[in-house]
């Protein structure tokens, strides 16, 4: 389903991006769904990569079928283009694949890492407070910090 839905938004924005002849608006629109599909997925870094990553490879012909759409109900119309031989075509096409699949894998991946940090990104050791105690007082209990000789509330010496 988050597949679908980075699909659809991967292949509105590289459509958008491309007839406002931006470069690489393919590869910026997988970017952003498989962002978006990792976001909604929830899941860990490594599924959301392969999620971005067919979101890349799936946006390429979504994308082109919209632009398709969007060309032949006369919304739209594509430059002239000079007459491209085939294999530079094929060339280019491939290109663009990969770029588009390498979008949608580093979205996926940026997903995963927005909604599981990596441990060391984490709020590194709270301070010791009241809330979160790593001892207590001997003789009334109140939560001390580890390393405390004396207790602050009640003055009575702590066993180190
Ligand atoms: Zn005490």
């Amino acid at each position: 389903m988050s597949v679908l839905t980075g699909l659809v938004i991967a292949g509105l924005i590289g459509v958008l991006l491309d007839i406002t002849e931006i470069p690489a608006g393919g590869a910026i629109g997988a970017f952003v769904g498989g962002l978006v599909a990792a976001l909604l997925l929830y899941a860990g870094r490594g599924k959301t990569t392969i999620i971005g990553f067919l979101v890349g490879l799936f946006s390429f012909p979504v994308e082109l079928t919209i632009l398709m759409g969007v060309v032949t109900s006369n919304l739209y119309t594509p430059p002239q283009v000079p007459e491209i031989p085939w294999s530079v075509l094929l060339v280019a096409l491939v290109a663009t694949l990969l770029i588009q699949i390498m979008g949608g894998t580093i979205g996926g991946l940026l997903g995963g890492i927005i909604r599981h940090p990596s441990p060391g990104t984490e709020v590194p050791n709270p301070p010791p407070s009241p809330q979160c105690p790593e001892k207590y007082c001997i003789q009334c209990g109140a939560g001390l910090a580890n390393g405390t000789s004396i207790c602050h509330a009640c003055g009575a010496k702590q066993p180190s």
